[in-house]
C-alpha cells in the first residue's frame, strides 16, 4: 500500500515551510519536496531586513534554514527532488518526481516561487554565467573591480546595483523607463553611489564577446534611437520573475503572467490544492506574505481534511 501523505509541498521556500509548519504542528503527515536548496529567494539576499523580528536583519541562508527545522521540528519531512507532472484532479493527488517515484496526497501545497525572466537576447544562454548573469548576489563576487551592467528597473535590479556597486569599478543601469519602479526606500543609497551610471529610456539590443566571454553591450534609447556602446565585464539581468508552473500542465488557471489564480484563500478552482507565495496571483511578493500564505493554505487544508 502506498504511503499517502496528507499534505505534500511542493517548494521549500517561505511559503512552503510556513505550510509545512502549520500542517505538521497539527499533527498532519507533511512532506516538502524540493528541487535544490531550501529558501527559494531568500538565499540570494544578504540580509533580509523587511521581515520582522529579527532587529537587525537576517541573513537569508540563516532564514532558510530557520524555517525548515522550524518545520521540521514538528515531524515535516523534506525530500530532495523535481516534480515532473502532477494529477491533481482525483481525490488522492499523485504527484511524479524525478528520482524518487510517485507520491501520493490528500492535498497538494504549490509554492514553487518564480524564476529569473530572460531578456531574449540571441546569445543569452550561450554567454550564460561567462558574464550573463541573473543574480548578482550569487555571482557578482566575480567581477571584483570590473565593469558591470545592470538591466530593469524594480527592486531586484536597484539592489543588485547596490551590491555591485561595492565591489565593481563602475556599474551601469539600464532602464527603459525615465523613471525607476523600486521602492523610495532604494533611490537614496542608488542615487548616492559615485559608481553608478543611470541609462534610463535604454534597451540593450546587442550583447557582444570576446573569447566566449561578455565584453560589450549596445543600448538603444527608446525615445531618441540613439544607439551607444558600453565596454564592460558582465551584464546582470533583473527584470523580474517567471512563474514556476510547467509541471502543472494546465490543470490550473493561470493569468496573464503566469501566476495561479488564487485569491487571498490560496484555495485553487481544485479542492484540496493551494497556491502560495509569489507564484500565487497577488499585489506584494515578499517573504513576509510568503509566510503568510502558507499559514492560510494550512488552515483551509485543515478544514479540508477534516470533512
Ligand atoms: P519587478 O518589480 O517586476 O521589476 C521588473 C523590472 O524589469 C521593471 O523595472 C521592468 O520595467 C523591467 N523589465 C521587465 N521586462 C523587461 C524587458 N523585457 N526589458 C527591459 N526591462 C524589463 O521585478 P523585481 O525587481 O524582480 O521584483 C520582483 C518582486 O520582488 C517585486 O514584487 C519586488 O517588490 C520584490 N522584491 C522586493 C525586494 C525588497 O523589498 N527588498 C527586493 C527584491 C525584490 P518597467 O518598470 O518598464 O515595467
Amino acid at each position: 500500500m502506498e504511503r499517502i501523505y496528507d499534505m505534500i509541498i511542493i517548494g521549500g521556500g517561505p511559503a512552503g515551510y510556513t505550510a509545512a509548519l502549520y500542517s505538521s504542528r497539527a499533527g498532519f503527515d507533511t512532506l516538502v519536496l524540493e528541487r535544490m536548496a531550501v529558501g527559494g529567494q531568500m538565499t540570494l539576499t544578504d540580509v533580509i531586513d523587511n521581515y520582522p523580528g529579527f532587529a537587525q536583519g537576517i541573513d537569508g541562508i540563516q532564514l532558510s534554514q530557520n524555517m525548515q527545522q522550524g518545520a521540521e521540528r514538528f515531524g515535516t519531512q523534506t525530500m530532495y527532488d523535481e516534480v515532473v507532472s502532477v494529477d491533481l484532479v482525483s481525490e488522492i493527488k499523485e504527484i511524479e518526481t524525478a528520482y524518487s517515484g510517485n507520491l501520493f496526497a490528500k492535498t497538494v501545497v504549490i509554492a514553487t516561487g518564480a524564476n529569473p525572466r530572460e531578456l531574449g537576447l540571441v546569445n543569452e544562454q550561450e554567454l550564460l554565467g561567462a558574464g550573463i548573469h541573473y543574480c548578482a548576489h550569487c555571482d557578482g563576487r566575480f567581477y571584483k573591480d570590473k565593469v558591470a551592467v545592470v538591466v530593469g528597473g524594480g527592486n531586484s535590479a536597484v539592489s543588485d546595483a547596490l551590491y555591485l556597486s561595492h565591489l565593481c569599478k563602475k556599474v551601469y543601469l539600464v532602464h527603459r523607463r525615465d523613471v525607476l519602479r523600486a521602492t523610495k526606500i532604494y533611490h537614496e543609497p542608488v542615487m548616492k553611489a559615485q559608481n553608478i551610471e543611470f541609462c534610463y529610456n535604454s534597451v540593450v539590443s546587442k550583447v557582444e564577446s570576446e573569447n566566449g566571454r561578455v565584453s560589450s553591450i549596445s543600448l538603444i534609447d527608446v525615445k531618441t534611437n540613439e544607439k551607444r556602446e558600453i565596454e564592460c565585464d558582465a551584464v546582470f539581468i533583473s527584470i523580474g520573475r517567471k512563474p514556476a508552473t510547467e509541471f502543472l500542465d494546465g490543470q490550473l488557471e493561470l493569468d496573464n503572467g503566469g501566476y495561479i489564480v488564487a485569491d487571498e484563500s490560496t484555495k485553487t478552482a481544485i479542492d484540496g490544492v493551494f497556491a502560495v507565495g509569489d507564484v500565487r496571483t497577488k499585489v506584494l511578493r515578499q517573504v513576509v506574505t510568503a509566510v503568510s500564505d502558507g499559514a492560510v493554505a494550512a488552515h483551509y487544508a485543515e478544514e479540508y481534511l477534516s470533512r
